[in-house]
Protein backbone atom coordinates (compact mmCIF):
# COMPACT_ATOMS: atom_id res chain seq x y z
CA UNK A 1 0.00 0.00 0.00
CA UNK A 2 1.09 3.68 -0.48
CA UNK A 3 1.79 5.90 2.50
CA UNK A 4 2.78 9.27 3.13
CA UNK A 5 5.12 9.96 6.18
CA UNK A 6 5.44 13.06 7.58
CA UNK A 7 7.92 13.59 10.62
CA UNK A 8 10.36 16.36 10.86
CA UNK A 9 12.65 14.02 13.37
CA UNK A 10 15.40 12.68 11.11
CA UNK A 11 16.16 9.80 12.93
CA UNK A 12 12.45 8.60 13.27
CA UNK A 13 11.72 9.15 9.73
CA UNK A 14 14.44 7.54 8.58
CA UNK A 15 13.50 4.67 11.43
CA UNK A 16 9.47 4.52 10.29
CA UNK A 17 9.94 5.00 6.61
CA UNK A 18 12.75 1.59 6.37
CA UNK A 19 9.96 -0.14 8.86
CA UNK A 20 6.94 1.14 6.33
CA UNK A 21 9.25 -0.37 3.31
CA UNK A 22 10.18 -3.72 5.46
CA UNK A 23 6.08 -3.89 5.79
CA UNK A 24 5.80 -4.17 1.77
CA UNK A 25 4.81 -0.70 1.53
CA UNK A 26 5.45 2.37 -0.92
CA UNK A 27 6.25 5.47 1.10
CA UNK A 28 6.80 8.99 0.47
CA UNK A 29 8.17 10.83 3.33
CA UNK A 30 8.56 14.94 3.63
CA UNK A 31 9.85 16.34 6.91
CA UNK A 32 7.42 20.23 6.79
CA UNK A 33 4.24 21.06 6.62
CA UNK A 34 4.26 22.64 2.77
CA UNK A 35 5.39 19.89 1.58
CA UNK A 36 3.48 17.73 3.47
CA UNK A 37 0.44 19.75 2.32
CA UNK A 38 1.11 19.40 -1.42
CA UNK A 39 1.87 15.89 -1.54
CA UNK A 40 -1.40 15.05 0.86
CA UNK A 41 -3.12 17.40 -2.03
CA UNK A 42 -1.58 15.77 -4.88
CA UNK A 43 -1.08 12.38 -4.38
CA UNK A 44 -3.12 9.34 -3.74
CA UNK A 45 -1.85 7.11 -0.66
CA UNK A 46 -3.94 4.36 1.38
CA UNK A 47 -2.80 6.31 4.45
CA UNK A 48 -0.72 9.22 6.13
CA UNK A 49 1.25 9.23 9.31
CA UNK A 50 1.47 12.64 10.36
CA UNK A 51 3.57 14.23 12.93
CA UNK A 52 1.46 17.53 14.35
CA UNK A 53 4.70 19.35 15.51
CA UNK A 54 6.23 20.11 12.01
CA UNK A 55 8.25 23.25 10.58
CA UNK A 56 7.06 26.07 8.05
CA UNK A 57 3.20 24.61 9.06
CA UNK A 58 1.61 22.55 11.77
CA UNK A 59 0.75 19.13 11.40
CA UNK A 60 -3.36 20.16 12.41
CA UNK A 61 -3.22 23.09 9.81
CA UNK A 62 -2.30 20.73 7.24
CA UNK A 63 -5.42 17.83 8.22
CA UNK A 64 -7.59 20.84 7.94
CA UNK A 65 -6.46 21.78 4.57
CA UNK A 66 -6.51 18.60 3.71
CA UNK A 67 -10.30 17.93 4.88
CA UNK A 68 -11.08 20.85 3.55
CA UNK A 69 -9.65 19.92 0.13
CA UNK A 70 -12.24 16.59 0.07
CA UNK A 71 -9.02 14.84 1.00
CA UNK A 72 -10.50 11.33 2.42
CA UNK A 73 -7.05 9.28 3.25
CA UNK A 74 -7.17 7.77 6.78
CA UNK A 75 -4.79 10.13 8.66
CA UNK A 76 -2.86 8.86 11.82
CA UNK A 77 -1.37 11.56 13.37
CA UNK A 78 1.65 11.69 15.87
CA UNK A 79 0.93 13.93 19.26
CA UNK A 80 3.76 14.57 22.28
CA UNK A 81 3.40 12.73 25.72
CA UNK A 82 0.39 13.74 27.83
CA UNK A 83 -0.82 16.26 25.68
CA UNK A 84 -4.60 15.27 25.62
CA UNK A 85 -6.09 18.52 24.04
CA UNK A 86 -3.62 18.03 20.95
CA UNK A 87 -5.12 14.37 20.59
CA UNK A 88 -9.00 16.15 20.86
CA UNK A 89 -7.78 19.12 18.55
CA UNK A 90 -5.91 16.70 15.46
CA UNK A 91 -9.46 13.94 16.08
CA UNK A 92 -11.78 17.38 15.62
CA UNK A 93 -9.83 18.09 12.54
CA UNK A 94 -10.11 14.83 10.75
CA UNK A 95 -7.60 11.83 12.21
CA UNK A 96 -9.08 8.73 11.98
CA UNK A 97 -6.47 7.28 15.22
CA UNK A 98 -3.45 8.35 16.95
CA UNK A 99 -0.39 7.37 18.45
CA UNK A 100 1.76 9.20 21.51
CA UNK A 101 5.22 9.63 21.19
CA UNK A 102 7.34 7.06 22.15
CA UNK A 103 5.31 4.13 20.58
CA UNK A 104 6.09 0.45 18.90
CA UNK A 105 6.78 0.54 15.34
CA UNK A 106 4.33 -2.76 15.64
CA UNK A 107 1.92 -0.54 17.02
CA UNK A 108 2.23 1.87 14.08
CA UNK A 109 2.14 -0.83 11.32
CA UNK A 110 -0.91 -2.37 13.17
CA UNK A 111 -3.20 0.70 13.17
CA UNK A 112 -1.98 1.48 9.86
CA UNK A 113 -3.57 -1.65 8.84
CA UNK A 114 -6.79 -1.83 10.72
CA UNK A 115 -6.96 2.19 9.18
CA UNK A 116 -6.81 0.89 5.74
CA UNK A 117 -8.82 -2.19 6.12
CA UNK A 118 -11.99 0.29 7.21
CA UNK A 119 -11.08 2.41 4.78
CA UNK A 120 -12.09 -0.34 2.29
CA UNK A 121 -14.50 -1.67 4.67
CA UNK A 122 -12.99 -4.62 5.38
CA UNK A 123 -13.13 -5.87 8.95
CA UNK A 124 -11.19 -8.53 9.52
CA UNK A 125 -7.16 -8.49 9.13
CA UNK A 126 -7.25 -11.56 6.58
CA UNK A 127 -9.04 -10.33 3.54
CA UNK A 128 -10.47 -12.81 1.48
CA UNK A 129 -12.20 -13.55 -2.25
CA UNK A 130 -13.12 -16.94 -4.35
CA UNK A 131 -10.60 -18.95 -2.30
CA UNK A 132 -7.80 -16.49 -1.59
CA UNK A 133 -7.18 -15.24 1.01
CA UNK A 134 -4.37 -12.66 2.36
CA UNK A 135 -3.26 -12.05 6.10
CA UNK A 136 -2.56 -8.17 6.17
CA UNK A 137 -0.18 -8.87 9.20
CA UNK A 138 2.11 -11.54 7.56
CA UNK A 139 1.57 -10.72 3.89
CA UNK A 140 0.94 -14.60 4.00
CA UNK A 141 -1.31 -15.55 0.77
CA UNK A 142 -2.87 -19.18 0.23
CA UNK A 143 -5.15 -20.10 -2.48
CA UNK A 144 -7.99 -22.78 -0.96
CA UNK A 145 -5.53 -23.12 1.81
CA UNK A 146 -2.39 -23.52 0.02
CA UNK A 147 0.38 -20.99 0.31
CA UNK A 148 1.51 -19.34 -2.68
CA UNK A 149 4.42 -17.52 -3.15
CA UNK A 150 4.66 -14.06 -5.07
CA UNK A 151 7.20 -11.33 -5.58
CA UNK A 152 6.99 -8.15 -3.78
CA UNK A 153 5.01 -6.30 -6.79
CA UNK A 154 2.89 -9.17 -7.84
CA UNK A 155 1.88 -8.86 -3.90
CA UNK A 156 0.95 -5.49 -3.66
CA UNK A 157 -1.09 -5.70 -6.85
CA UNK A 158 -3.06 -8.49 -5.13
CA UNK A 159 -3.59 -6.62 -1.84
CA UNK A 160 -4.01 -3.04 -3.18
CA UNK A 161 -7.11 -5.04 -5.12
CA UNK A 162 -8.30 -7.19 -2.20
CA UNK A 163 -9.03 -4.30 -0.70
CA UNK A 164 -11.74 -2.94 -3.29
CA UNK A 165 -13.31 -6.32 -3.93
CA UNK A 166 -15.86 -5.51 -6.89
CA UNK A 167 -14.22 -2.22 -7.66
CA UNK A 168 -12.96 -1.43 -10.88
CA UNK A 169 -9.26 -0.18 -10.78
CA UNK A 170 -7.36 1.51 -13.20
CA UNK A 171 -3.69 0.42 -14.34
CA UNK A 172 -2.26 4.00 -14.13
CA UNK A 173 -3.87 3.90 -9.94
CA UNK A 174 -2.58 0.93 -9.30
CA UNK A 175 1.13 1.64 -11.02
CA UNK A 176 0.76 4.83 -8.26
CA UNK A 177 0.54 2.08 -5.74
CA UNK A 178 2.78 -0.12 -6.53
CA UNK A 179 6.31 1.71 -7.37
CA UNK A 180 8.12 3.77 -5.48
CA UNK A 181 9.82 6.15 -7.89
CA UNK A 182 7.95 8.22 -10.73
CA UNK A 183 10.72 7.14 -13.15
CA UNK A 184 9.94 3.06 -12.49
CA UNK A 185 6.49 3.82 -13.57
CA UNK A 186 5.10 2.14 -16.54
CA UNK A 187 1.37 0.91 -16.97
CA UNK A 188 2.19 -1.62 -19.43
CA UNK A 189 4.20 -3.59 -17.01
CA UNK A 190 1.45 -3.90 -15.05
CA UNK A 191 -0.08 -6.24 -17.27
CA UNK A 192 2.93 -8.47 -17.21
CA UNK A 193 2.09 -8.39 -13.66
CA UNK A 194 -1.23 -8.92 -13.53
CA UNK A 195 -0.45 -11.78 -15.65
CA UNK A 196 1.73 -13.40 -13.74
CA UNK A 197 -0.22 -13.26 -10.59
CA UNK A 198 -3.60 -14.89 -12.60
CA UNK A 199 -1.03 -17.94 -13.36
CA UNK A 200 -1.05 -18.00 -9.61
CA UNK A 201 -4.48 -17.35 -8.58
CA UNK A 202 -7.81 -19.06 -9.15
CA UNK A 203 -9.28 -18.84 -13.08
CA UNK A 204 -11.40 -15.42 -13.41
CA UNK A 205 -10.58 -14.13 -9.77
CA UNK A 206 -8.81 -10.78 -12.04
CA UNK A 207 -11.38 -9.30 -14.54
CA UNK A 208 -10.30 -7.00 -16.74
CA UNK A 209 -12.61 -4.08 -17.65
CA UNK A 210 -11.70 -3.58 -20.96
CA UNK A 211 -10.52 0.31 -21.39
CA UNK A 212 -10.78 0.29 -17.57
CA UNK A 213 -8.46 -1.81 -15.79
CA UNK A 214 -8.99 -4.63 -13.33
CA UNK A 215 -11.76 -5.87 -11.00
CA UNK A 216 -11.49 -8.89 -8.67
CA UNK A 217 -14.67 -10.79 -8.49
CA UNK A 218 -15.29 -13.73 -6.63
CA UNK A 219 -15.81 -16.72 -9.86
CA1 LIG B 1 7.89 17.06 15.27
Amino acid sequence: MRILLVEDDNLLRAQLQAALEDAGHITEAADNGRDALFLGETGSYDAVVLDLGLPQLDGLTVLQRWRAAGRSMPVLILTARDNWSEKVAGIDAGADDYLTKPFHLEELLARLRALMRRAAGQASPVLQCGGVSLDTRSGRVTVDGQPIALTSHEHRVLEYLMHRPGAVVSRSELTEHIYAQDHDRDSNTIEVFVGRLRKKLPAGLIETARGLGYRLVAP
